[in-house]
C-alpha cells in the first residue's frame, strides 16, 4: 500500500502557510507501516486539482487530501475529487444536523454556504469534525482509497485521530504488523550518540534504527515489521538492550513521556515538591512544568529574580557572593537553590543563572549557565557552556534543570 497526500491551498503555494498537514500525515501513516512515495501541492484551481487527483489514482492506492472543504468558492476538493470519480455530492444528514445545531446555539442564520460543508461524496464513509463544520470523508473508487480532510491542522489532526486512523488500520490489507518504540536521550549530541552505535545503525535491517535529533534532545525510534506480535516485541526489546548498552547513561524515557512529564511523575511518586528561583529563565522553567496535568501537587511555585536587588532582598544570597563570585556563579546558583526550597517551602529547591546573551555579563561569555538543585541531602550546582540564540540557550537550560533534578531524584 501506498500513499500520496495532497495539500489544497493556493496559500501553501504563495508561501504564507507551511505545509504542516503533510508531515503530520506522513509522520503518523509512517508509524503504521503505510509509504508515503508523494506530496503533492496544488492551488484553489478546478482544472490542475483535477489533474492531480488523476495522477494521483493512477500512482497512488491511497490519496489523502487536506483543504478545501469549506464554504466559500474557492473549496473546491470534494466537487473535483467527485469529477473525477464520476461520484455525485449529497448532503450528509448527520452533518447537515450538526451545522444547524451549531447556528441555531448561536442564535446566527445557517446560510446556504454553511449548509453546503455537509456535502459528501455518495458513498464515501463519513468523519465527523468534532472541532469545526466540514466532515471528513473517505471514498472508495476501483480499489482505491481515496480520503478528504479538512484544511485547519486544528480539526484535521483530531478527525484523523480520532476517526481517520481507525478506518484506515480497519480498511486498508496490512500483511504485517508495524511496532516501534521511541528511546528518548538527553545530555548527548546526535553526532555523538550514532558515532557510538554505528555498527548497530549498519546491520540494521528488521528492526530498523532511525535517530532524530529536535529541541536539543535525541531519539531513536526502533522499527519492527512481522506476522507475529510477541516475535516483534522481543526483537525491539533485544535491539532497545544493545542500544542502552551503550548509550544508556543518556537515556531518560520512552514512548511520548517528555521531561517534564517524567519528573512530575517521579516527584509525584516520592511524594516531594518543589520550587524554583528563576533569573536566566524568567519563568520558564515554570511555564514547562505547568504544561502537565496533575502538577499542582508536586510544584510549589517559582520566583523571578531577575535583578541582583531581588536575589538579595527576597530570596536572601548573600551579597558578599553578589560582589565576589557574581550572580552568574555556582555559589550564587546554589544560595538560590538552598533558598528559594526553604521559602516556597518545598523538599526540593532548583535555580537557574547565567548570561543568555547576546551580550556578554560579569565577563562571561553568552551561554554560560549555573543550574543549582538543593535536595533534602544535597545542593549542588551544575556548569553548562550552551550555544545559540537567547531563546535558545533559555529553553536549553529548562531541559537541563529537568533533566538534573529526574537524575538527582532517580
Ligand atoms: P475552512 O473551512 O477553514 O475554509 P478548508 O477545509 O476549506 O477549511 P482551506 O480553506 O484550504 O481548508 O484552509 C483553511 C486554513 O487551514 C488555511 O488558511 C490554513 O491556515 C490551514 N491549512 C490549510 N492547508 C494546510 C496545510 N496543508 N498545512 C497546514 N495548514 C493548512
Ligand atoms: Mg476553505
Amino acid at each position: 500500500m501506498n500513499a500520496e497526500i495532497i495539500a489544497v491551498g493556493s496559500e501553501l503555494l504563495l508561501g504564507q502557510i507551511q505545509n504542516s498537514n503533510a508531515t503530520y500525515l506522513s509522520s503518523e501513516l509512517s508509524k503504521v507501516g503505510i509509504d508515503v512515495y508523494h506530496h503533492t501541492v496544488v492551488g484553489d484551481n478546478p482544472q490542475r486539482l483535477l489533474d492531480v487527483v488523476k495522477n494521483g489514482l493512477e500512482r497512488a492506492d491511497l490519496l489523502i487530501f487536506t483543504g478545501g472543504l469549506g464554504p466559500t468558492k474557492d473549496d473546491l476538493t470534494k466537487e473535483t475529487v467527485g469529477e473525477a470519480t464520476d461520484t455525485p455530492l449529497d448532503y450528509d444528514p448527520e452533518t447537515e444536523d450538526r451545522i444547524r445545531h451549531f447556528f441555531a446555539a448561536r442564535k446566527r442564520n445557517m446560510t446556504e454556504n454553511n449548509r453546503k460543508q455537509a456535502l459528501a461524496l455518495k458513498g464515501a464513509h463519513i468523519f465527523p469534525n468534532d472541532h469545526g463544520l466540514a466532515c471528513g470523508m473517505a471514498l472508495e473508487v476501483a480499489g482505491k482509497q481515496l480520503i478528504l480532510l479538512p484544511g485547519p491542522p486544528s480539526e484535521m489532526i483530531p478527525m484523523f485521530e480520532t476517526y481517520t486512523l481507525p478506518f484506515l488500520l480497519k480498511n486498508v490489507q496490512q500483511q504485517e504488523e508495524i511496532q516501534s518504540k521511541v528511546l528518548r536521550f538527553f545530555d548527548i549530541g546526535e553526532s555523538q550518540l550514532v558515532e557510538r552505535i554505528d555498527d548497530l545503525i549498519e546491520q540494521q535491517t528488521n528492526p530498523t534504527i532511525a535517530p532524530l535529533a529536535s529541541g536539543g534532545e535525541v531519539t531513536l525510534r526502533l522499527t519492527v515489521k512481522g506476522a507475529d506480535d510477541r516475535e516483534n516485541e522481543r526483537h525491539l526489546n533485544r535491539l532497545k538492550q544493545q542500544v542502552l548498552q551503550r548509550v544508556g547513561d543518556f537515556f531518560y524515557g520512552e514512548g511520548d513521556a517528555n521531561l517534564a512529564t517524567l519528573l512530575v511523575s517521579e516527584l509525584t511518586e516520592r511524594g516531594l515538591t518543589v520550587g524554583a528561583a528563576e533569573s536566566l529563565t524568567g519563568g520558564r522553567f515554570s511555564a514547562a512544568l505547568t504544561e502537565v496535568p496533575g502538577v499542582s501537587s508536586v510544584f510549589n511555585g517559582a520566583i523571578v529574580c531577575y535583578s541582583n536587588a531581588v536575589k538579595e532582598t527576597t530570596l536572601s544570597v548573600s551579597s558578599q557572593i553578589l560582589q565576589k563570585d557574581g550572580a552568574v556563579s555556582a555559589s550564587c546558583a546554589k544560595q538560590l537553590a538552598k533558598n528559594v526550597k526553604k521559602t516556597l517551602h518545598s523538599d526540593v529547591g532548583v535555580s537557574f543563572t547565567g548570561v543568555a546573551g547576546p551580550d556578554e555579563l560579569e565577563g562571561h561569555s553568552p551561554g554560560t549557565v549555573y543550574i543549582g538543585i538543593s535536595t533534602q541531602h544535597i545542593t549542588e550546582a551544575y556548569k553548562l557552556h550552551l550555544a545559540g540564540s537567547r531563546e535558545n540557550i533559555c529553553d536549553r537550560s529548562v531541559k537541563y534543570g529537568l533533566y538534573y533534578l529526574l537524575k538527582d531524584l532517580r
